[in-house]
């Protein structure tokens, strides 16, 4: 597994976070080992192109961005403290072999890092991104039905409880932090 970061340069990716992560429109950041910021890309609501050069750059280092959906709801909405990872977040991390990948959104901070030295292989990670879907989707539908679950929470959760899944599944260390 790559080093943490030093003290300094992880002060400096929180700092990065807190001023990002209410946002309305996605930003990424990417840090290289040392802590430099090596990228900072601004996108729209729901997406975030990295061109070549930034890719390359941001390779073997740590990429932040935030997830700006969620600041749509409302105070108290389940879903406004943020969503978890997509697949192509987590897809782009091990293509760049990335030290790790983060999103914040306003009540969240989420972490994905390979467990060990190596990101698993992308096939294996879609394949267990598919199945821990559909295992998810099928929990939701019983426990939304006989009530034990409203809808917001279950939509709020839906992604964490996929990537802790496929987590487990895939050998990945995933977390999510309250903020
Ligand atoms: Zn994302």
């Amino acid at each position: 597994m790559p080093p943490p970061l030093s003290p300094e340069a992880s002060d400096a990716l929180r700092a990065t976070e807190d001023a990002i992560r209410t946002l309305p429109y996605e930003v990424g950041v990417a840090f290289d080992s040392a802590g430099r910021e090596v990228v900072r890309r601004h996108g729209d609501v729901d997406q975030l192109e990295f061109g070549l050069a930034e890719l390359r750059a941001m390779r073997g280092g740590t990429l932040t961005h935030n997830h700006p959906v969620s600041v749509a709801y409302p105070e108290g909405d389940p879903r406004r403290g943020g969503i978890s990872f997509s697949l192509e977040d987590i897809l782009l991390a091990i293509q760049e072999s990335l030290a790790e990948i983060r999103a914040v959104s306003p009540g969240y901070l989420h972490s994905m890092r390979p467990h060990g030295r190596r990101w698993p292989r992308r096939a294996m990670v879609r394949r267990a991104y598919a199945e821990a879907r559909r295992a998810e989707q099928q929990e939701d539908l019983v426990a939304t039905r006989d009530g034990t679950l409203d809808y917001a929470t279950a939509q709020a959760d839906f992604y964490h409880l996929v990537w802790d899944r496929v987590a487990a599944q895939a050998g990945l260390d995933y977390a999510r932090e309250a903020r």
